[in-house]
């Protein structure tokens, strides 16, 4: 289980967000601060910090989260163009919110390694 985070907030509809898509277990919406045209962030409705935390038990809402990152991503037009998925995992590597989410990110051209 995670610390109480704003994505929290989010999912219990107290602090208002862009929705994108969303199920019974996941739920997607725009990025406030956007990296790219389309920024998308798709989060479980149950809380997990990071991949790092995830359990067994957990196996079958990360996959639901990859297939939600998918629709989101055809929902968003960026099927044909390709599409960036982005989870940090960690203070150090750029997490700043401690709940697991997944960036879809598109509508531009990609470098790698990214910095
Ligand atoms: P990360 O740095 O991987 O933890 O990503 C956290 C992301 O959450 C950042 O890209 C922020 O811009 C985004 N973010 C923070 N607060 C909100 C919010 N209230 N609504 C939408 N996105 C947010």
């Amino acid at each position: 289980m995670s610390e109480e985070t704003i994505f929290s907030k989010i999912i219990r509809g107290e602090i208002p967000c862009d929705k994108v898509y969303e199920t019974d277990e996941v739920l997607a919406f725009r990025d406030i601060n956007p990296a790219a045209p389309v920024h998308v962030l798709v989060i479980p409705k149950r809380s997990i910090v990071h991949v790092g935390q995830a359990h067994q038990d957990d196996a079958l809402l990360l996959g639901k989260l990859m297939l939600a990152a998918k629709e989101v991503a055809r929902l968003e037009g960026l099927e044909e163009s390709g599409f960036r998925l982005v989870i940090n995992n960690g203070a150090e590597v750029g997490q700043t919110v401690f709940h697991l989410h997944v960036h879809v990110l598109g509508g531009r051209a990609f470098s790698w390694p990214p910095g």
